[in-house]
């Protein structure tokens, strides 16, 4: 058995499944199980229409489901036979009126819980499961649309839930097999539901981990990441386009990569691959023939430093003075005890005896946490900055990494600086204006000679 995951460019339009159902036919003998996203941007719509609804702007959320369900209803029936069209049409009806009341309830409560948002935001996947499944039918795949909340059960952090590995693992292993003997298991990736049955996710970028969470539960062979790049590349293409395929990872480097921005992987995926021991491939949808890149216990032995650089835009650093503080202990487990009651992950951080500064990616609590702050120290933070971060196994075996950063950056002003405990990565932060640059500086630097063996 091997998993195929298909993201939201790659079931975005009938044209998009075809491509995908062509891609899972060919490679119908390893007993395919697919797990798709919403189709194109349906996630972040229907978050729109909830924000719309408790903001109680009745006419915008009604447009935007109006205009959600024309897409779906549009692509979907180009992938349906005529005497299909009603049970489409019925389907669709039954999601299209729960997300109007939902819309409706929200508007009513003028309030959004965690719990409301999975709720909403799960639709996208459900309906994409069920059109890319009727589409496999049509392109002559004997599809089966399995629901993911019945087999992916969840703790209660809703938006950010984790799988229970265990009751999950049992389930998949009872159901998706024997399925996956005859027919090709559809699922939504994203979403689950805890042991009681209420709907919820996995956090944004989720359907890559329930990708690997199937396969590592039904023990496959492979799991693949069907996505719109030819694979992991060695800088990110939204901030540098052109950067070189990285042909060999491994799910070390890979998972900082994804920790510190590679959107392309979710940065849990490697962790129920990592406890199998499951190869990660990440492949392009649109160009089928290209290799990918293929994330293994191991790294090949590799002649460059760096696998590649990633970039976290938009953090916030926060300036933690306090002379009070000065040769008192409990300075840190007083700092950390506060992000941590307001749920905030700190990314970076450098300390010297009275001052600390960190970085933030998520800003929604950092009012309280500067209050709490200020109790005992002198607090400012600073928007609009980004964290470049070089990742490779080598980094640690390579003298003079970090002088080759500092000379690449000449002239930009670095603001934090990290090697990572783990030696795989070396991180800076800077201000977003100066993003670019020093990517483009950073990248010349270090992948101007390639190792063929790595990379295309
Ligand atoms: P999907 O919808 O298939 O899950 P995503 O948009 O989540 O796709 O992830 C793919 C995107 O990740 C690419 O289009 C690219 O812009 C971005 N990305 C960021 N860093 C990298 C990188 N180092 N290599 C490849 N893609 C990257
Ligand atoms: N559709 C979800 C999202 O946009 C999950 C995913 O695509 O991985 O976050
Ligand atoms: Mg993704």
């Amino acid at each position: 058995m091997i998993v195929m995951k298909f993201g939201g460019t790659s079931v975005e339009s009938a044209a998009a499944i075809e491509r995908v159902a062509g891609i899972v036919k060919s490679r119908l003998e390893l007993r395919p199980i697919v797990v798709v996203s919403a189709m194109g941007k349906t996630t972040n719509k229907l978050l729109a229409i909830a924000n719309a609804a408790i903001a109680g702007r009745r006419e915008e959320y009604i447009r935007q489901l109006h205009d959600l369900r024309d897409m779906h209803s549009r692509e979907a029936r180009l992938l349906t036979p005529l005497h299909k069209r009603a049970e489409l049409d019925r389907t669709l009806d039954e999601h299209f009126e729960e997300l109007t009341e939902l819309a409706k309830g929200l508007a009513v409560l003028g309030e959004l819980t965690p719990r409301s948002v999975d709720a909403i935001s799960s639709y996208g996947e459900r309906l994409s499961s069920y059109i890319v499944s009727l589409g496999f039918e049509h392109f002559g795949l004997p599809a089966v649309h399995v629901d993911s909340r019945k087999v992916i059960i969840t703790d209660h952090r809703h938006t950010q839930a984790a799988p229970l590995f265990e009751e999950t693992y049992q389930r998949l292993e009872e159901t998706l097999p024997a399925l996956a003997v005859t027919q090709v298991p559809v699922m939504g990736g994203f979403i689950g539901s805890t042991l009681e049955g209420v709907t919820s996710t996995l956090g944004r970028g989720g359907s890559d981990f329930t990708a690997s969470i199937v396969g590592a539960g039904v023990r496959a062979e492979e799991i693949q990441i069907w996505t719109d790049v030819d694979g992991m590349l060695t800088a990110d293409p939204t901030i540098l386009p052109g950067g070189h395929r990285v042909k060999s990872i491994s799910f070390a480097e890979a998972a900082e990569l994804a920790y510190f921005g590679a959107k392309v992987l979710h940065p849990a995926t490697v962790i129920p691959a990592i406890e199998r021991n499951i190869p990660v491939m990440i492949l392009n949808s649109r160009r089928p023939e290209v290799p990918g890149t293929r994330i293994v216990a191991e790294a090949v032995p590799c002649r460059n430093a760096v696998k590649s650089i990633a970039c976290k835009k938009n953090i916030t650093i926060v300036n933690i003075h306090s002379s009070r503080m000065f040769m008192a202990h409990g300075f840190l487990r007083r700092i950390f005890e506060i992000f941590d009651r307001f749920e905030t992950p700190v990314d970076m951080i450098s300390t010297s005896e009275v001052s600390v500064s960190l970085t933030v990616d998520n800003t929604d609590r950092l009012d309280e946490i500067q209050a709490e702050l200020a109790v005992f120290s002198e607090v400012t933070a600073e928007s609009g900055q980004a964290i470049v971060c070089l990742v490779g196994e080598n980094i640690r075996y390579t003298p003079g990494v970090a002088s080759r950063v500092f000379t690449a950056l000449n002239g930009v002003n670095i603001r934090m600086i990290s090697q990572g405990a783990s030696l795989l990565n070396l991180g800076v932060v800077i201000a977003m204006k100066d993003l670019s640059a020093a990517v483009e500086a950073l990248h010349t630097e270090f992948f101007s000679e390639l190792d063929p063996e790595v990379f295309d």
